[in-house]
């Protein structure tokens, strides 16, 4: 079978590495010739709005999806017009804009940081008055990774994101003082089957995701479970989705979900999940989107995800973090190094958490080395 994705990056990659296995074959489209997925499958260089290129794309496939969120929604209309296209266009409008995402939220009974809608200079410093600093301000379109987002504290920022964003299509929303960050990798089947990863703890830094750590006993596992079967059935999803939680405080002290974003593909939240599960969320993904039966998606062994930013790290300083045995794999995308771009990540794995603590911090330090350097 010929599997089309539309984008051809590391989650393109990664997709097609779990398909191999299963006997799948490739194609990607993708505008850079430079895209990795090229690796393991078919690179079509074309524009996702060249309706010709996208025609002689999806010549001979048995099924198409998508990698890259930021898809045209009229490439994907042309796509499934021609061959089973799944997640649906329904699924990647809604994770292509904050407000419709923060609108699902809400009508599954999840609650979401106090925000505003603004496309005016004027809206902008009222939403920002009437939430109170500070704030922060997200572009509803086309961020991720930290891009199109600022934080505002004083009255200084204030006025450089009025003068930035003012005329943009923007959200701003209350800065949340979260105790921590957690995400729900969910798949659905065309079959309507649905399975759902352990809640993993993520690591931010400038907007960018650093370490995901997967916890087997969560006590939010049940209400995140809740949320995702509601927002999977909602959208009549199929593939991976993954949505992206803060976890506050309520004044009783109890822990509760906030929504913050949902991405409605394959994550890197998720990233663990090749070497500390049963079945990863790629080889789910292909499964859901085939209707195959899904695999089991139970936590196998303490595990811990580091991202390489920017570049990855020489052997020589790889060999300085001990104890390589516990790394069963090193993901590495085949990128040129670039500041703040993905490059990479390593799935640390052992006996429990705390055996792993010590090498995890050295590895932290040895990608941050190389980061700086990008
Ligand atoms: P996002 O692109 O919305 O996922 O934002 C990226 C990261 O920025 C989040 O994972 C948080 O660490 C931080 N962030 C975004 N929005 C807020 C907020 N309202 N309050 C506090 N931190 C935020």
């Amino acid at each position: 079978m010929l599997i089309g994705v539309l984008g051809g990056g590391q989650l393109g990659q990664m997709i097609a590495l779990a398909g191999l296995a299963m006997g799948l074959r490739f194609r990607f489209l993708d505008p850079s010739d430079e895209a990795c997925a090229a690796a393991v499958g078919e690179l079509r260089v074309g524009s996702f709005i060249d309706s010709a290129a996208i025609d002689r794309f999806v010549q001979n496939l048995d099924a198409a999806t998508f990698e890259f969120e930021n898809v045209p929604v009229s490439a994907l209309h042309q796509v499934a017009s021609r061959r089973p296209t799944y997640p649906s266009a329904k699924s990647l409008e809604v994770g292509q804009d904050r407000g419709k995402e923060k609108a699902l939220f809400a009508s599954v009974g999840l609650d979401v940081p106090r925000y505003v809608l603004s496309r005016t200079p004027v809206q902008l410093e009222t939403a920002m008055e009437a939430l109170g600093l500070p704030v922060v301000v997200k572009t509803v379109r086309e961020g991720y990774d930290g891009k199109g987002q600022r934080v505002v504290r004083d009255e200084a920022s204030m006025r450089s994101a009025i003068e930035a964003l003012g005329n943009a299509e923007v959200i701003v929303e209350r800065m949340v003082s979260f105790r921590r960050e957690v995400s729900l990798i969910g798949v659905r089947s065309v079959t309507g089957e649905m399975a759902f990863y352990p809640l993993t703890e993520n690591i931010h830094q400038s907007g960018m995701l650093r370490v995901s750590t997967p916890r087997a006993d969560d006590p939010l596992q049940p209400e995140a479970e809740r949320v995702g079967r509601a927002i999977m059935e909602s959208l009549e999803h199929v593939g991976v989705l993954a949505i992206e939680f803060f976890v506050e405080r309520d004044a009783s002290g109890k822990e509760r979900l906030l929504g913050n974003e949902l991405a409605p593909r394959v994550h890197n939240s998720g990233h663990w999940t090749q070497d500390a599960s049963e079945t990863s969320q790629f080889e789910n993904h292909l499964r859901a989107i085939l209707g195959w039966p899904l695999g089991r998606t139970s936590l196998t062994r303490a595990c811990v995800m580091v991202n390489m930013i920017g570049r990855v790290p020489g052997r020589e300083e790889l060999l300085e973090v001990r104890d390589a045995r516990a790394w069963p794999r090193i993901h590495v995308y085949g990128k040129a190094s670039r500041a703040g771009r993905k490059v990479g990540h390593v799935n640390v794995v052992g006996e429990s958490l705390s055996a792993v603590e010590s090498l995890v911090t050295a590895l932290r330090a040895v990608t941050l080395r190389a980061e700086a350097m990008a």
